[in-house]
């Protein structure tokens, strides 16, 4: 018989653990997964500030696994899992597993104060960057057609909420956005003079890079127009402020990128979890009491040299990549493996021609660092046309200063 892997999640780790398991023809893996798309997230800020189209970073699950015929893919949402009987319940199905991949990621954090999200979107999927796209266009928009200074002001701020890779990502494109790609397509304001201001609670951005990178970034940040708050904890957000302290800030749009949680299957899962509900798991991904049960990528709590690891691309990889191979050693009767991640070290770009990079002691910035961000990014894109259609529209952006999805859709909503 055959043995059923199913996976839940076709993300960085999910995808990752169905190629492996692909390869084998005893195995019959069925992947779950409530969108149709392997989803770039890496990227997402680029169609959320019109640099990409939705289609250049995501790619059908379906045909990523065309030729695979052990691989079954359903469009579905998992609801609830039987541990003890080994079943997965879907809104529409039940399906039984020999083994278990949960890879399902995370969402978003607003610590609580959930009434945030409508003023202030978050960045985790293609929906959410059409939302923001289509704010960011709007407030030039009504920017342009303001009565008043002090309206006009209002729509010309831009806040970004936490300043981690994705806050200064989304700020930095602003900012080019700004000053570059937007600067002469108006006739009553000047887009240069927007306000951008990324707003960080802790004491520097970008706190898991070396101290001298965040430095830089700040520099090239603010050769962008980015203002840099640190040590600023928001305490309030209406549908057009933000509130630091006693300090009011007027501004249309509000980008929240400061947190992530587990995904909410967290809460069905039997086993320890952090306070961010992340799922801790024995040494080879597996749960404590469930042996053919795995946890992996942003939804795993795994502690390497006494520190959690990072929920990044790299890890969900790699560890997609190792819980498929100790279900192929138990196929194989061969003993089962720890998990170690080999760390590649870590990349953020600021704007065109600008980022940083830590590849274990070499530093970088710049250029230098910009060409190594583009290369790593189109290395792991999914699909061989979404590759050579983002190096196309990052060559033809660069050359012209011009940004090509600047679409505002479905705005009658
Ligand atoms: C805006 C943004 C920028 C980022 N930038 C970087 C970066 O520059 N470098 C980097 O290394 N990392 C970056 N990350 C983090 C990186 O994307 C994650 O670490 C990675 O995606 C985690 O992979 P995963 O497979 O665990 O989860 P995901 O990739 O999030 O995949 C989870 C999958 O599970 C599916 N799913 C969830 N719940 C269910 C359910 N109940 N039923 C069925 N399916 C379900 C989802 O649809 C999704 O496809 C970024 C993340 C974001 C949001």
């Amino acid at each position: 018989m055959k043995k059923k892997v199913i996976i839940i999640g076709a993300g960085f780790a999910g995808l990752n653990a169905a190629k492996q398991l692909s390869k084998y023809k005893e195995i019959d893996v069925t992947i779950i997964d409530k969108k149709n798309h392997h989803l770039f997230q890496p990227l997402l800020y680029q169609v959320a500030t019109a640099g990409l189209n939705e289609s250049d970073i995501a790619y059908p699950i379906r045909s990523i696994f065309r030729k695979q015929k052990n691989v079954t893919v359903y469009k579905d949402t998992v609801e609830n899992i039987d541990f003890k009987e080994k079943v997965v319940i879907t809104k529409s199905k039940r399906l039984y597993y020999d083994y278990l991949i949960i890879a399902a990621g995370a969402e978003e954090n607003y610590f609580g104060n959930t009434e945030w999200k409508k003023f202030a979107p978050t960045l985790k999927t293609l929906k959410d960057a059409q939302i923001l796209r289509n704010k960011i266009l709007n407030a030039f928009e009504m920017a342009e057609k303001a009565t008043s200074d002090q309206e006009m002001k209002k729509y010309l701020t831009f806040i970004v909420i936490g300043g981690g890779p994705t806050g200064v990502e989304l700020a930095g494109a602003i900012g080019e956005m700004t000053r570059i790609t937007l600067a002469k397509d108006f006739r009553n304001i000047d887009p240069r003079l927007s306000r951008i201001l990324l707003i960080e609670a802790g004491k520097r951005i970008l706190p898991s890079f070396d101290e001298n990178l965040t430095s830089k970034a700040v520099k090239d940040l603010e050769s962008l127009g980015v203002q840099v708050w640190t040590n600023s904890l928001v305490t309030e957000i209406t549908d057009d402020s933000i509130k630091i302290g006693n300090e009011q800030i007027e501004a249309a749009t509000v980008i929240w990128a400061a947190g992530i949680k587990a995904n909410s299957l967290s809460s069905i899962i039997p086993s320890e979890k952090d306070k961010m509900g992340r799922v801790f798991t024995a040494n080879d991904l597996s749960l404590k009491n469930f042996p053919e049960v795995f946890v992996c990528g942003d939804l795993a709590h795994f502690i390497q040299n006494g520190e959690p690891l990072p929920g990044i691309a790299p890890v969900a990889m790699q560890q997609g990549k190792h819980v498929a191979k100790q279900i192929i050693n138990d196929l194989k009767n061969k003993k089962r493996e720890e998990f170690v991640y080999f760390d590649k070290g870590q990349l953020a770009t600021i704007g065109k021609s600008k980022a940083i990079a830590e590849i274990r002691n070499l530093k970088l910035s710049g250029f230098l660092a910009w060409i190594t961000w583009i290369f790593v990014h189109i290395l792991y894109l999914t699909g061989f046309k979404n590759r050579i259609f983002v190096t196309l529209q990052w060559a033809w952006s660069y050359i012209t200063f011009k940004k090509g999805a600047r679409l505002i859709i479905d705005d009658e909503k």
